[in-house]
């Protein structure tokens, strides 16, 4: 053979095999590949592990961001997770899909991917189950069918049942009255969950994450909160009914986004089942506890939906292609959600930031918070909002937004300290401070969770 016909076939090749990236990634190929993204794209991506599965695998997640490592005040945080049930696994070829994407498209200087990256901290949690998913490709090569190989973790449990249940509590206070979002975990969280389950609370806790979605397949459509249906149980009847969160309008237009961007999702007819636009209140569906996007929306700023993405749960590898295609716009978009409402920082008289401050609308009983460095993001649909920041020993502020419908609005908070109550005539010999107004200093937040949950123990129903 000559050398330039072996060249010739030696290209031919290569061009046949080279784009098939439409594959299942057992583990190891998983991390090679987010190495590769990164290794590809080092200067806006990162890997980092946010702990182990119960086997000891890393769960790994790829971070986008034009300052890797860093949160940069007023730009949002936003998060995909994947394979959260280990049979699941088109949103993890779909997130490694969208990683490679990502990156190829902002060194093509794709102006629309360049600004999301510039603009986004966006972490992609690839595989929330990697033992899971061992379990449930080593069945697949054996062609052993089953509807639940390899769902749960390597303790048998399933990791999306696996959350502090706080909708109880949250139930009781909507009625009742009490503290509307950030609720406490209860003392002895860590004993009750599972190593993955921690490390994702762990993850969630550490990030001002704002938007999330949580991708998992046996159905088509777009679920959010909440999960967990208010009804008690009926006997004899499967408890469902529609359940919304105070932000229940936003949460629906959340859904949408995603399913009119997708392929077919929008249609409702998928898999045997028929929801309107391609979307369902998660309770209304089926009701179930201790999920993780009621755990987002009740214990962080977090909102997160959860996708339902394909009849077959384990797609063949031919269909993964089809799949992307008909995904990739609406993954897209989704993270552009973020990019809405009003955001702004909290800061007192001499500028120095506040947080923790809290955030409420009128209208809507769910309060956000800001994060550690004084910036808050509140999504909302367009409409004309009163809006007011509190701190601790500051004075209320209160403000009147209208937010269109296109970028969010900037909303601003300088708090004056409010002024101290008159010091008592007797003091007692020890009595520190001599009238003297106490240092400024931001409540840490460990105190303050602290005194949400006395607050909490005592309305808790029996
Ligand atoms: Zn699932």
């Amino acid at each position: 053979m000559s050398d330039l016909v072996s060249i010739f076939l030696q290209l031919l090749l290569f061009k046949l095999v080279a784009p098939v990236t439409f594959r299942h990634h057992r583990y190891d190929d998983l991390v090679r590949t987010l190495y590769k993204v990164h290794n590809e794209c080092p200067h806006v991506t990162r890997v980092y592990s946010i702990g182990r599965s119960v086997k000891g695998r890393h769960l790994y997640v790829l971070e986008f961001s034009d300052y890797p490592g860093i949160h940069e005040p007023l730009e949002p945080e936003v998060k995909y997770v994947g394979n959260m049930h280990g049979n699941e696994v088109l949103g993890r070829e779909l997130l490694l899909q969208l990683s490679e994407f990502l990156c190829e498209e902002f060194r093509n200087r794709n102006q629309r991917i360049v600004r999301l990256v510039e603009g986004t901290r966006i972490h992609i949690l690839p595989s929330m189950n990697p033992d899971g998913y061992e379990v449930a490709a080593a069945a697949q090569d054996r062609d052993i069918s089953g509807y639940l190989v390899g769902r749960n973790n390597a303790n048998g449990v399933d990791l999306n049942r696996n959350f502090p249940d706080l909708n109880t509590y949250i139930y009781y206070n909507e009625k009742n009255g009490g503290p509307n979002h950030h609720l406490p975990l209860p003392d002895n969280w860590k004993n009750q969950v599972e190593p993955e389950t921690q490390a994702v609370i762990q993850w969630i806790r550490s990030f001002n994450f704002v938007l999330s979605a949580n991708l998992h397949g046996g159905a088509v459509v777009a679920n959010y909160p909440y999960d967990k249906s208010l009804e008690h149980r009926v006997r004899g009847f499967r408890h469902t009914a529609n359940t919304p969160t105070p932000d229940d309008t936003l949460f629906q237009k959340l859904a949408k986004v995603y399913s009119y961007a997708h392929g077919w999702m929008h249609q409702g007819w998928n898999c045997g089942d028929y929801f309107p636009d391609g979307i369902t209140n998660g309770a209304s569906w089926y009701s179930l506890s201790k999920g993780m996007q009621d755990f987002n929306y009740l214990h962080t700023n977090c909102f997160e939906i959860t996708l339902e993405l394909s009849c077959d749960k384990f797609p063949r590898q031919e269909q993964l292609q089809r799949e992307w295609l008909s995904n990739r716009e609406a993954l897209i978009q989704f993270l552009e959600q973020v990019h809405q409402g009003i955001k702004g920082m909290v800061r007192d008289e001499n500028y120095n930031n506040l947080a923790d401050a809290v955030i409420s609308v009128s209208g809507i009983n769910h309060d956000v918070t800001s994060g550690d460095h004084g910036d808050y993001f509140r999504l909302l649909l367009p409409g004309t909002y009163t809006v007011t920041a509190t701190a601790p020993r500051f004075d209320p502020e209160t403000v009147s937004v209208t937010v269109g419908p296109g970028e969010p609005k900037l909303v601003n908070f300088q708090l004056k300290r409010s002024t101290p109550p008159a010091a008592p005539k007797r003091r007692g010999p020890n009595s520190g401070h001599r009238g003297r107004v106490l240092p400024k200093k931001v409540q840490p937040r460990a105190a303050k969770k602290k005194e949400m949950m006395m607050k909490q123990s005592q309305r808790v129903p029996a």
